[in-house]
């Protein structure tokens, strides 16, 4: 594997689970978490995000490779013993338990002192805001006081990593964006290693560290939020965080200098580290670009194109520019600017990009 030395707190070396179906539902499986980080696993359903985190709780054995805390390898340890929360996205309180005693279920299971229980499970109560609400039953609380009492009753163990399982998908839009902020809030105070499970890109862009991006079991990229939506390092990662353009060009050389192609117009030049390896002259690309990236002009240099759709969503306008082969691009505009002002519905325009704007695959 391609991993760095360097121990780190907690290593996924080629981990794979396989249900017996056409391919791995887990397929190789590696990176590397540090102490402290909030790792948000990303990527469609059925991915393999749920088999990965049955395998961290030890509900799932592998059908190959290790999970390492600290250099052990606990794979074969129990679920009771691994030291774990867990938050699912149903929130799994006993619904015949007060807040408190749900909260304190797992101290008891541990043989915790009175003395010790309480205080733990009132800073536990603090940490997720929830003072006044130990008497109460859940089914006397809102969906996301029931999901802060599930979070309590997680980390009161102090767990060495925290699994949440899709925590926010049972809660309403404008609850979901509280609790991302909450859940971070928790997280960062308690410092607790946190490997979140999620589908949503909005999500794992606002609320992670890094984000594994993981396709077909695969892993994609793993890297920060800016990185996996400005560097994106595959078609799948750039169509899948954010809005992506995709646009097929020929590699052409001109005097020496290499020269994107797309039906006989050339695009923005590429940077000499932009080609992707082993791209040569004549090599199909295929080339990224964020609708937010394109600009429209009315002369210059640049691609040509004909505006057949103009949509106006409050905050932009969102573009789009049939080229001349057939292929659509969507830009997005500012609302009252000059380029919005030449996109009328039907006009001919030029668009345009910055070079360092725009990711290369090789097609
Ligand atoms: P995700 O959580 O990303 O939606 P899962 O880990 O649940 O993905 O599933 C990964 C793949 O494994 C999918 O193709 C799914 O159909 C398959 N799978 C999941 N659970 C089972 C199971 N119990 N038996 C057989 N196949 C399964």
């Amino acid at each position: 594997m391609n991993l760095p030395a360097s121990p780190a707190h907690i290593r996924i070396d080629s981990l794979t689970f396989d249900y017996g179906g056409a391919r791995p539902a887990v397929d190789a499986l590696s990176f590397d978490i540090a102490k402290g980080e909030f790792i948000g696993l990303l990527g469609p359903s059925g991915c393999g995000k749920s088999t990965t985190l049955r395998m961290f709780a030890g509900l799932l054995a592998p059908t190959a490779g290790k999970i390492l805390i600290d250099g052990q390898d606990i794979v074969s340890r129990p679920s009771w013993k691994r030291n774990l929360g867990l938050v699912f996205q149903s929130y799994a309180l006993f619904p015949h338990m007060s807040v408190a005693q749900n909260i304190a279920f797992g101290l008891h299971l541990r043989k915790v002192g009175k003395e010790e229980l309480a205080s733990r499970v009132a800073s536990a109560l603090r940490a997720v805001r929830l003072e006044g609400f130990a008497a109460r039953r859940p089914s006397e609380l809102s969906g996301g006081q029931q999901q802060r009492v599930a979070i309590a009753r997680a980390i009161v163990i102090e767990p060495e990593i925290l699994l949440l399982d899709e925590p926010l998908s049972n809660l309403d839009a404008r609850l979901r964006d509280e609790m991302r902020f909450e859940i971070r809030d928790i997280q960062s105070r308690t410092g607790i290693t946190t490997l979140f499970v999620t589908h949503d890109q909005q999500e794992a862009l606002t609320m992670c560290d890094r984000i594994a991006v993981m396709n077909a079991g695969r892993l994609e990229q793993i890297g920060t939020p800016a990185e996996v939506y400005d560097r994106a390092a595959t078609p799948f990662v750039a169509n899948f965080i954010g809005r992506a353009n995709m646009l097929p060009a020929v590699l052409a050389k001109a005097a020496g200098v290499p020269q994107l192609v797309h039906q006989g117009m050339t695009l923005p030049a590429p940077g000499p580290t932009d080609l992707p390896p082993g791209a040569s002259e004549g090599s199909e690309l295929s080339v990224m670009v964020r609708p937010h990236a394109i600009r429209l002009k009315a002369g210059g240099g640049g691609l040509t194109g004909r505006v057949t759709r103009r949509v106006y969503v409050g905050n932009i306008i969102e573009v789009e520019v049939e080229l001349p082969g057939g292929q659509n691009l969507v830009a997005e505009l500012r609302p009252n600017s000059e380029e919005a002002a030449l996109a009328q519905l039907g006009s001919e325009t030029r668009l345009d990009w910055q070079s360092s704007d725009m990711r290369i695959f090789a097609a």
